[in-house]
């Protein structure tokens, strides 16, 4: 065994304990976080919990969405989202809000409606956002708006041909067939619905979570941060499982709250859902807790009017902005109360 050997093993059991007390360290950290314990915190000015958010208002542009009679769901989606900024705005004055489009075009200048999904996440992430929130509008008839009925019947005149060459002879018949109309359907569906992540789409969210490079957004040192980015594999996943389960927890808890205040305002809620059979990109490439809200059924002619009008979209704006303020709360009672707000960073 040679010294150069010698010299890397003492450096391989040197990386092992350091290794070790990071993972020790980051499993006392986030287990402290969420359970709101004192362990692990650091002392001075810290992050507080929930500093950023991010607005989402869906589809944009070509994309224009579910249909109504007058509306379509981009452009409502739109204008309640920049209702919610306007309120946060007013009502939380320390905390950050971006909005992924103000206009009613696809966003990041994108022209395709896949693009423009990933670009919507990666926004978010890039931004540091510690909340992102989808705003969409709802349709029960989305691919069959049109019905077909019997309103009668009519005698139809048709041909048949007999005998042979020059004999050949066209006779006219009759035959009595029915008269269809085409109807609108009605949509009597209506009501609120918010998304979180399905069970099925958990390990694409891990995988996000785990590409993510800023972790000191649970409430950690800018110190722990620059050794995490030399963990290993085994160490990396145990992190973003932990964080993963953390957003996947919060995401559910302002679900819950969003649906309980749309319920308080006397709209149906059909409660917290998730979407098994299908993907929702914003939702398991974000980086953080995320929720998608359907603020309603467009293509329900009284929901329309109401989701169109201004006190519609402000009420709508009033109940998402009354569940973040419980939620914020609620995540800076398990910080111990220790969420002073932080110098603004932008
Ligand atoms: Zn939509």
């Amino acid at each position: 065994m040679n010294a150069a050997v010698k010299n890397c093993l003492k450096c391989k059991m040197q990386t092992m304990l350091r290794k070790t007390l990071v993972l020790a360290g980051l499993l006392i950290t986030v287990a402290g976080f969420a359970g709101g314990t004192e362990t692990g915190k650091k002392e001075g000015p810290q992050k507080p919990p929930l500093k950023t958010i991010i607005i989402d208002p869906g589809h944009g542009g070509h994309d224009g969405g579910a249909k109504g009679d007058i509306s379509r769901e981009a452009l409502l989606a739109l204008e309640i989202g920049l209702q919610v900024r306007e309120l946060m705005k007013k009502e939380l004055p320390e905390m950050t809000v971006l909005m992924t489009r103000e206009e009613d075009k696809l966003p990041g200048n994108q022209t395709n409606k896949n693009a423009a999904l990933r670009w919507r996440a990666d926004y978010a992430n890039q931004s540091g956002g510690d909340l992102f929130i989808s705003i969409h509008l709802n349709a029960s008839l989305s691919n069959q708006r049109y019905g077909k009925r019997q309103v009668g019947t009519k005698e139809e005149t048709y041909y048949v041909y007999s005998g042979k060459g020059k004999k050949r002879k066209k006779i006219a018949k009759t035959r009595t067939v029915p008269v269809y109309e085409k109807y609108k359907l009605p949509a009597t569906v209506s009501g609120t619905q918010t998304y979180i992540l399905a069970r099925d789409w958990y390990n694409l969210k891990l995988k996000s979570v785990g590409n993510k490079t800023e972790i000191y957004e649970l409430g950690e040192s800018d110190t722990l941060d620059a050794e995490m980015l030399q963990m290993d594999p085994v160490e990396a996943r145990i992190r973003a499982a932990q964080y993963t389960k953390y957003f996947f927890q919060k995401s559910m808890t302002l679900a819950s709250l969003v649906e309980e205040e749309f319920a308080a305002t006397g709209r149906r809620s059909w409660g917290v859902m998730q979407r098994d059979w299908d993907g929702i990109w914003v939702l398991q490439a974000t980086q953080m807790p995320s929720i998608l809200i359907e603020t309603g059924f467009v293509d329900n002619p009284e929901e329309e009017a109401y989701l169109a009008s201004l006190d519609g979209q402000k009420e709508v704006a009033r109940a998402i902005v009354n569940a973040v303020k419980k939620y914020k709360a609620m995540l800076e009672a398990a910080a111990g109360g220790n969420a002073a707000p932080a110098p603004a960073s932008n």
